[in-house]
């Protein structure tokens, strides 16, 4: 499968960041700002923290904009203190999750395990899974990306059918670039998403003989997330093997978020020129 036929995704992590009222006022600048064009848009996903997903939810009712938590546990009910299950969140109106933020791994002890556990999950609820990986800056130092990112991936696929991972989404986010301003080059990037896809071949075919061999890599679209901006997203969208991005600081005003939009939607435009 080509670039051309997986999806385009521009995804918005408010992280701890809007009460309900801004929340809703940003959910509705971003509808606003794309609705006389809805053709070819990208898939856009605004991920506000939990307190606020109805209100986003209903921000963004009858529009081509879908909502996403931050995070959620694995199990669907209990007693778990704290906790929000995924039946809540399909509950409110979500649609997808991202699973895995490296936020969540250095501070909440999130492990490659608890990733598998939540991505099992998000599949069972039929929620849009968007799991991150993404290497330190002492790994990449050490050569040790590729490897890392092999790890992180085969752990979040563990005992997953390959039937099961059709809605799979991965984000690539080195912890380097995540709101430090240093952005991985884009030609960099997308090195590791033709290499994160071939890892999910490599994983599906292991022990199959090599005439039953798929890419099923190829289907998995991968996004690239650390310190994206309106300066140099257009690059990372020129990219054949990123197919958009989850965006932090600059998701939060629509003037940084929108611009986002508009070059996902020229690389889709320019995709369809092409076919
Ligand atoms: C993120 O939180 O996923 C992220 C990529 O943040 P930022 O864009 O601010 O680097």
């Amino acid at each position: 499968m080509s670039e051309q036929t997986r999806k385009t995704i521009i995804a918005g992590n408010w992280k701890m960041h809007k009460t309900r009222h801004k929340a809703r006022e940003l959910a509705e600048a971003v509808v606003a700002a794309v609705k006389h064009d809805h053709k070819n848009l990208p898939e856009i996903v605004l991920c506000p923290p939990f307190t606020a997903l109805y209100d986003v939810v209903q921000a963004v009712h009858n529009s081509p904009v879908s909502v996403g938590a931050q995070n959620m546990e694995y199990r669907t009910s209990g007693a778990f203190t704290g906790e929000i299950s995924p039946t809540m969140l399909t509950d409110v109106g979500a649609t997808y999750v991202i699973i895995g933020h490296s936020e969540r791994r250095q501070y909440y002890n999130e492990t490659d395990k608890t990733v598998n556990l939540k991505l099992k999950a998000a599949l069972e609820h039929r929620l849009l899974p968007i799991v991150c990986v993404g290497e330190s800056l002492d790994e990449r130092e050490k050569n040790e990306t590729d490897e890392v990112l092999r790890r992180q991936v085969e752990a979040a696929l563990a005992d997953i059918p390959e039937s099961d991972i059709k809605p799979l989404v991965v984000a690539y986010e080195p912890i380097w670039a995540i709101g430090t301003g240093k952005s991985c080059e884009s030609v960099e990037a997308n090195r590791v998403a033709k290499f994160i896809r071939s890892v999910i071949s490599n994983f599906f075919n292991k022990g199959k003989s090599s005439t039953d061999h798929k890419q099923v890599g190829n289907h998995v679209p991968v996004l690239y997330g650390g310190s994206v901006k309106p300066s140099t997203v257009d690059e990372l969208m020129e990219q054949s093997d990123v197919d958009g991005a989850l965006v932090g600081g600059a998701a939060l005003t629509p003037e940084d978020f929108v611009p986002l939009i508009e070059s996902a939607h020229k690389r889709i435009k320019q995709q369809l020129s092409r076919v």
